[in-house]
């Protein structure tokens, strides 16, 4: 459970941070693209402000624009200029384009491009119209090379990825060891339970066949003595399996076996049994015509048992419990009704963890029989509720889905 639990935080994490990385790369490709378009606006601006004021330099030599114009920095030969008359044909370019020519598009304005030459060289193009006195004159085309801002851009994206699974794989240890710290806890939780409650079943045991052995009895006494240490060991025997199920079904080791069966007559199976152990408690049962299940037949005898066993346990001598089984069209709802001592309303959640008993002092009480009925029904995809008043009784339902195991 806590293994399957640690996965879906790991999923969740994962899907969170491949989220986040990507929104991120995203927003930041988007960023840089953006201020190179910018630029280049701004380039072509300002040149086509330059030539408006000066038309007749522009008329006589429009090649001067391509590097005076703009005061600035696209004198640096990395940004590429080109003009074009009002019929499409080349003005003037700048000469690093050498052969190429800057890509143009018929009566464009505003336009924004990319551009692959076939060298490998990548352009980011901006076409604008060149109007004088309102007059269109021609075309302008400014462009910048984007292969490294692409090359870094990609360089960045690699290097996020590699953080990313970086941080996955610090988080699977770290979610790791904390499984690891939680199972070593219960260990230890394990073991001084069931060290503290071994204890005494066999002191007793001892106790019992020393005294046996040091005189001879009669044999009366042995049965008696024999039937004693019975008693005690099997109490024993059923604390042991039931600590190595929750320890097996913590650490995710314990498996269910699936198989469709009747799950009304498990109920009566169960009512009867108990019947047989607690003769003086009234029981009354109702089932279904049909109450077929798919799922684990043994583990949820366990849970019928315990349910109608507490009950047994929790109510006086000739209390009353009533045991419904009903049927919806995909569940059954199994319900444990008692009018014995009830539960304290702050102590009803706290009796589904394990080692919890209301009276600690209560011989023959483990604590584990609700953490592990509820083990399993969640296990079945199924719900289990208490309801109780102290000294009225409680209602225990159990719904489990007809198809559920998986
Ligand atoms: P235990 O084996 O000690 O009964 P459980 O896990 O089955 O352990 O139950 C936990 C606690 O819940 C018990 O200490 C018991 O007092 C209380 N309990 C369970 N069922 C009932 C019930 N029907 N009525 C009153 N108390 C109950």
């Amino acid at each position: 459970m806590r293994i399957r639990l640690s996965l879906w935080m790991m999923l969740f994490l994962t899907f969170i941070l491949i989220l986040s990385t990507t929104i991120l790369f995203y927003y930041f490709k988007k960023g840089t693209v953006e201020s190179l378009e910018i630029r280049l606006i701004n380039w072509s601006d300002n040149i086509s402000l330059a030539i408006a004021e000066n038309p007749a330099a522009f008329r006589d030599n429009p090649a001067s624009f391509i590097y005076s114009a703009t005061h600035n920095e696209f004198i640096s030969g990395s940004v590429l200029v080109q003009f074009m008359d009002r019929k499409g044909h080349l003005l003037a370019k700048s000469p690093s384009l050498m052969t190429n020519d800057l890509p143009y598009q018929k009566g464009q304005d505003n336009l924004l491009q990319d551009v692959h030459f076939s060298d490998g060289l990548r352009l980011k193009c901006y076409q604008d119209k060149l109007i004088v006195n309102r007059h269109i004159w021609g075309y302008i085309i400014v462009a910048i090379p984007i292969t490294q801002t692409y090359h870094n851009l990609t360089r960045l994206r690699d290097l996020m990825i590699i953080v990313m699974c970086g941080t996955v794989i610090i988080l699977g240890i770290g979610i790791h060891t904390l499984v690891n710290v939680n199972i070593l806890q219960n260990q230890k939780l394990f073991l001084s339970f069931a060290s503290h409650e071994l204890r005494t079943p066999l002191a007793i045991i001892l106790g019992h066949s020393e005294v046996a052995l040091r005189h001879p009895h009669t044999e009366e006494d042995y049965r008696t003595t024999l039937a004693l240490i019975q008693n005690e060991a099997d109490w024993m025997s059923r604390l042991v399996s039931n600590l190595l199920f929750v320890f097996r079904s913590q650490s995710g080791t314990e498996i269910l076996k699936k198989k469709s069966f009747d799950f009304g007559e498990l109920v009566a199976e169960s009512a009867s049994t108990i019947k047989t152990l607690y003769p003086h408690k009234k029981m009354t049962l109702t089932l279904p015509n049909n109450a077929t299940l798919i799922g684990d037949q043994d583990r949820l005898r366990q849970v019928v048992n315990n349910l109608v066993e507490n009950a047994a346990k929790n109510t006086p001598e000739n209390g009353l419990i009533t045991l419904t089984l009903a049927e919806t069209p995909k569940l059954l709802v199994f319900e444990v009704k008692d009018n014995g001592v009830g539960i304290e309303k702050k102590k009803q959640k706290k009796i589904f963890n394990a080692f919890y008993r209301v009276d600690e002092n209560t011989k023959g009480g483990m604590g584990l029989g609700l953490a592990i009925s509820q083990w399993i029904v969640k296990r079945h995809k199924g719900k289990i509720e208490v309801k109780s008043i102290l000294g009225e009784g409680s209602v225990f339902t159990v719904s489990l889905p007809k198809g559920a195991l998986p």
